[in-house]
């Protein structure tokens, strides 16, 4: 059932235990709305817990209490609420058996399944960062620096760095306003753009696994699992084909096990998020990511075959 933020806003505060939970391969949108309003609710005296069912990668160690993370290791977690950001209920893992708490889910996935209890979604939001910056006003939190900087990591890394045609004026007061707030932009970049030597190489040796289609409109980077299995990152690496010229869809396949692949798009016009969604996937119009069960090859094939009816 849809709600308004302010019926959000109203179940938090008369909630006492809460978790909070994002998607697994978790990105700076979903950690830092999880920790930018896990710090408010813990402000306002509300028992919280954050859990991911996933690694937290290192580069997000400068987001204030990232440590306060927990895998659900325990066997249940008993809330008044689950507070389920930036996914729907099939990308969260354990989280969904282990806590059976009515779901109160804020997103901006316009794929988004409809099936919490209770949910706020806004597609027209460059990030759920974005929602949790409003939602603040009604949970009448004055965001502190470290707020701050949570929700800046959010809207950064969802839109580019402000450069992808999700960004608004909203967004971009929005990030005033965390500026403003004591959100330093340089923290959030210098930490998210660094790379060790042996990832640049990575990069290189990705790179030369380019493939163009379809005439030059579609561009993708495809990793086997040989080569998945040496790489310690591949972040930003569907920027390298992103930006070929006339490139309309740009993708990054890795076989992350054998018979396995994670799909990112990026895409210029064609809505990708519908391409994902024939593999199980979503998104949005211009960024979208699925997993196809198959081997590289084939996994390859079909997924070029839904673009070419497509674009
Ligand atoms: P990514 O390429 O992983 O940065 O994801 C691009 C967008 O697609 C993000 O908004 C993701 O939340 C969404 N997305 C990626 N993979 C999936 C998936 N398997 N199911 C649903 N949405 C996804
Ligand atoms: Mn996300
Ligand atoms: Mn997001």
């Amino acid at each position: 059932m849809h709600i308004t933020l302010k019926e959000t806003a109203a179940k938090m505060l008369e909630a006492e235990n809460l978790v909070i939970t994002t998607h697994v391969n978790p990105d700076g949108d979903a950690l830092g709305s999880s920790l930018a309003l896990y710090h408010m609710l813990v402000r306002l005296g509300k028992n919280v817990e954050v859990l991911v069912d996933d690694d937290i990668p290192e580069s997000f160690g400068f987001l204030p209490d990232i440590e306060a993370i927990q895998k659900p290791e325990k066997e249940s977690y008993p809330a008044d609420y689950l507070i389920m950001l930036d996914v729907s209920k099939d990308r969260i893992g354990q989280v969904l058996n282990k806590c059976q708490a009515p779901i109160i889910n804020i997103d901006h996935h316009r794929t988004n399944d409809g099936e919490a209890d209770f949910l706020y979604l806004d597609a027209e939001k460059a990030a759920t960062a974005e929602i949790i910056y409003q939602l603040a006003q009604e949970l009448t939190v004055t965001p502190d620096s470290a707020v701050a900087l949570c929700i800046y990591t959010g809207l950064s890394t969802d839109t580019g760095n402000f450069r992808f045609s999700n960004t608004s004026a909203f967004t971009l007061r929005a990030a005033a306003d965390m500026v403003e707030a004591g959100a330093q932009p340089h923290v959030v970049s210098e930490a998210l753009e660094k790379r060790s030597f042996k990832e640049v190489l990575d990069r290189a040796k990705a790179m030369e696994t380019i493939e163009m289609a379809m005439e030059g409109r579609v561009a993708g980077i495809f990793i086997d699992n040989v080569l998945y299995e040496t790489l310690d990152t591949t972040e930003g690496f569907i920027d390298g084909v992103r930006i070929i010229d006339g490139v309309d869809v740009a993708v990054l396949m890795k076989e992350v096990e054998p018979g396995k692949c994670r799909v990112s798009m990026r895409s210029k016009g064609v809505d990708v998020s519908v391409i994902a969604t024939e593999f199980g996937g979503g998104g949005h119009v211009r960024a979208a990511g699925c997993t196809i069960e198959e081997p590289l090859v084939e996994a390859k094939t079909k997924l070029l075959e839904v673009i070419s009816r497509h674009i």
